[in-house]
């Protein structure tokens, strides 16, 4: 990708006073544009009148056809929503210092003690000028392309400004239901959206050879699901658990949620022959194990991943940001991102790849 490096030039200028990125901003209307197509630098100019460099600013145009124009901007203009959290703020550190990427922006709940700090003093970077808002709107408005890990509530409401904006979303929050996975189907119609409940490639593919290995093997061999994570995690089976549980079952020409068993407690009778069982450990600092035990008489396959550091899950969404910018309105997988071929039945969702498990 020839896209020039952009991500580092705000920490050229002096350190500026951070802009804040607030609803009531929106009134001198010239201000929008004018963060939404300037780099980080351009963003942390204090005044909001029309200056020259906004005349090159047009209206937001509509959803497909903004894609289409971002792509062709050069660098990706990118916000990260949830930027204080454990992935946020080692993924804004990672843009920060990404070539071809600008961070414009980045967002925390109302009441966070991050509000307001520099984004690039936040990710332990140089000062940016731009400062921690709790407005997303403005983020949607500004960039081509937002990383959302915050959580399933929220994660719907950024799904719906994307849509109204035509701004790409990637999300790694895990935890949906099945009416918030709909929702998300539904903004996905009109942004592009990359939804990948684990982005380390490593855990893609051994979503594949999961895949594989269930295909292969018969109904004699019942399939087992254990996953650990550390003890401040919300949701379980944890969506990667799911989505090597999906994956199991699509190798198998099944739907997993006929056939999962995600909790065992007390005089349960002997096992179902075809169900895929979950177990969910949690504790001390764990960034995230996976095993898929194929048992049989007699034999066992054992198939593990083990994420040493969270790193592993910003390059993936790193590589979602480049990859979504001007991609069109579809609900997207890591497979779409890696290129991985997929031989399984196509389903769901709009660009035929099949949505991981989150
Ligand atoms: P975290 O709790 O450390 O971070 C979440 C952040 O989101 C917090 O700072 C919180 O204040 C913020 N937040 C909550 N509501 C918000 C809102 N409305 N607007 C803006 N910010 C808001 O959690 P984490 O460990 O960073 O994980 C976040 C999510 O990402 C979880 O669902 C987790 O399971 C998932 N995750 C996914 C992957 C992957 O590869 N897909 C990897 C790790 C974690």
């Amino acid at each position: 990708m020839t896209v020039k490096k952009s991500g580092r030039a705000p920490a050229k200028t002096p350190p500026k006073k951070p802009i804040h990125l607030k609803s009531k901003d929106k009134s001198p209307k010239i201000e929008r544009p004018g963060i939404a197509k300037g780099t980080s630098a351009a963003k942390a100019a204090p005044a909001p009148k029309p200056a020259p460099v906004l005349k090159t600013a047009s209206p937001k145009p509509a959803p497909i056809a903004a894609a289409k124009v971002k792509k062709t901007n050069g660098a990706v203009k990118v916000g990260v929503v949830g930027c204080a959290g454990r992935m946020g703020q080692m993924l804004l550190k990672m843009l920060i210092n990404a070539a071809g990427i600008v961070v414009v922006g980045g967002t925390e709940r109302r009441g966070s003690a991050a509000l307001g700090q520099d984004l690039g003093a936040l990710a332990g970077a140089e000062p940016l000028g731009i400062s921690v808002s709790d407005d997303p709107s403005m983020l949607f408005d500004a960039a081509d392309v937002v990383v959302d890990f915050t959580n399933p509530t929220a994660t719907v409401q950024h799904a719906q400004m994307a849509a109204k904006t035509g701004c790409a979303l990637v999300i790694g929050t895990t935890g949906f239901d099945s009416d918030q996975l709909a929702s998300l189907g539904r903004a996905a119609q009109r942004a592009p959206i990359v939804l990948a409940a684990n982005m380390s490639l490593g855990v893609n593919l051994l979503q594949q050879v999961v895949e594989e290995v269930a295909r292969i093997l018969d109904s004699d061999w019942d399939i087992e699901i254990i996953e650990m994570h550390h003890k401040h995690k919300v949701d379980a089976p944890s969506g990667t658990a799911l989505s090597l549980g999906e994956a199991a079952a699509r190798g198998r020409g099944q739907s997993l949620r006929r056939i999962a068993r995600r909790i065992r407690d007390g005089q349960v009778g002997p096992r179902i022959k075809g169900e895929i069982g979950f177990a969910t450990l949690r504790g001390g600092d764990v960034v995230g194990d996976h095993t898929v035990i194929f048992a049989a008489e007699g034999e066992r396959v054992e198939i593990t991943h083990r994420a040493a550091s969270r790193e592993i899950f910003a390059r993936g969404a790193l590589k979602s940001v480049l990859w979504a910018a001007g991609k069109r309105p579809g609900l997207y997988s890591m497979r779409d991102v890696l290129g991985f071929s997929v031989q399984a039945p196509q389903s769901a969702t709009s660009n035929g790849s099949t949505p991981q498990g989150v």
